[in-house]
Order: structure tokens, then C-alpha cells, then sequence
């Protein structure tokens, strides 16, 4: 029999879920009566007072109590600098509770992002930096409190050349998931780790989500035998019951270069 799923969304979100989720007989439905970017969105406009994790719970509780359903689902992206200061990376969490049951469980993707900014001032400068936008990603346009969003490249174009003779312009993606096509990818990776996730039940209670997501450190120096910072166990915890399983990794021994003691 299939249920009904809410899903808390603006921008067609839906639909980059729905596939991964099919499995479980489940039909989402949108609920896009509450102005999702209240509680926080990276296009501008709302101040984050949430972490991304509080923010996609939230809007997974409030899709399960204003539509009624049992199973709600939020989502929430984010962007930031990458690991070593390098790069943008994107952050997607789909978060997916279930009210009756008692149980939420959230998936996840973290990867680099094409995301950039440019600050130009001529011709030749913006042509460089539209010729590397993937196609079907939109654009922001700057300059002061003069703000366009959702350009497509030879909208920005014919724009930022307007805009020139005021002065410099910022262009930047548009990151919003309807405007671009990484992002969707990126939420579709969310939605089938969620999947999977769902996948896996408690062995006490059958709860969804029981995944080892602890690494504890420790594993053995292949020379001397040290516990070095590599990982040794993965820990599953179910947040419902508290059950926990340890399991041990494939490999058995760490190689000398991460030991403390053979290679300080
Ligand atoms: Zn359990
Ligand atoms: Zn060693």
C-alpha cells in the first residue's frame, strides 16, 4: 500500500527526492504552504539562527504536523568554505522523522561545489568567467544594492555589460535548487544515503537508521603494534533504544607512516 510522505519545500524539492524513496512505497506530497526560507536560507535575505542539522529536523517536523501525516521530510543545503580553506563545498541533509514510530533519521552529502564569485569590470573578464558556468546554472547579479537573481549566462551577460559603466559587478551562482543543476545532483546523493540509512533496522527495536557513523581510533601499527589515530571500529547507536553494535574494519593493521611511534 503506498503512504503518504510530507515533504516541507519550496523549489520543486520533491521531486529530486522521490525516486530514492520509492522503495518504501512511499508518495510524497509537497507541503508549501510555510515560507521555508524563514527559517534561514543562503540566498539571501534571512539571518541563520539554526545549525543546517536543527534546520532540515525542523522543517521534517513541521511537514509530518502541517499536512498530518505520520512521516514527514526536510531538507536544508549549505555552503561553505572547504576542508583546508580550499575550494566551496556543499552540505545536503535530508532529515526524515517519523511521529508515531519515534524515530528520525537524516542523509547526507558533503562534496565540493562549482560555486564561485567573480568581481569584473570589463568585457573580457566576464566572458572568461561565464565560459566556466556548467550549463543550465544560474546567476546572481551585484552591484551595490542593484540585485538580480536567476539569470541565465546570456541574461548576466547582456547585464553586466549595462551595468559596467556604473562601475564593478559581483557575479555569483544562484544556488538555489532549481537554478542549479549540481546542486539537484547533490540532493539526489542525500536522498539515496537517506535511503539507505532507512534501510538498515535496529536488531533491537527495528527502528530505521541504525548506521555506524562512530569511528572509534585505534587501529594497530603494522610494525610495532601501537594504536595509531586510524579507525578501528565503526559504532552504530540507535537513537531510539540506545542499542549500540561495534564492528571492526576490513583492515587489521595501519600502515607504519601513521604511526606516532615508527614514523613521528
Ligand atoms: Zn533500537
Ligand atoms: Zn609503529
Amino acid at each position: 500500500m503506498k503512504q503518504t510522505v510530507a515533504v516541507l519545500t519550496r523549489h520543486d524539492k520533491a521531486r529530486l527526492i522521490a525516486p530514492a524513496l520509492s522503495q518504501f512505497g512511499w508518495q510524497l506530497s509537497e507541503v508549501d504552504s510555510f515560507d521555508t526560507d524563514t527559517l534561514g536560507s543562503f540566498a539571501g535575505g534571512h539571518s541563520r539562527f539554526m545549525t543546517a542539522q536543527e534546520c532540515a529536523f525542523r522543517k521534517a517536523a513541521l511537514a509530518a504536523d502541517m499536512s498530518g501525516q505520520n512521516i514527514g521530510i526536510g531538507s536544508e543545503g549549505s555552503f561553505a568554505v572547504g576542508p583546508f580553506g580550499i575550494g566551496t563545498y556543499n552540505l545536503e541533509l535530508i532529515c526524515c522523522i517519523n511521529v508515531s514510530a519515534g524515530w528520525a533519521v537524516t542523509g547526507r552529502f558533503y562534496g565540493p561545489s562549482l560555486a564561485q564569485q567573480w568581481r569584473l569590470t570589463d568585457a573580457e573578464s566576464l566572458q572568461l568567467a561565464l565560459a566556466g558556468v556548467e550549463p543550465g546554472q544560474y546567476l546572481v547579479l551585484q552591484q551595490g544594492h542593484y540585485l538580480k537573481k536567476a539569470l541565465t549566462a546570456a541574461q548576466a551577460h547582456n547585464l553586466a555589460l549595462l551595468r559596467f559603466s556604473y562601475g564593478e559587478v559581483t557575479l555569483s551562482y544562484d544556488l538555489r535548487a532549481h537554478l542549479s543543476p549540481q546542486r539537484r545532483l547533490h540532493i539526489q546523493q542525500a536522498a539515496d544515503d537517506l535511503a539507505r540509512r532507512l534501510q538498515h533496522l535496529c536488531p533491537h527495536c527495528a527502528s530505521p537508521g541504525f548506521w555506524p557513523d562512530k569511528a572509534l581510533p585505534g587501529l594497530p601499527c603494522e610494525a610495532c603494534g601501537v594504536a595509531t589515530s586510524l579507525t578501528r571500529q565503526r559504532q552504530a547507536l540507535c537513537q531510539r533504544c540506545g542499542y549500540t553494535e561495534t564492528k571492526p574494519v576490513a583492515a587489521s593493521h595501519a600502515s607504519q607512516q601513521y604511526c606516532q611511534e615508527c614514523n613521528p
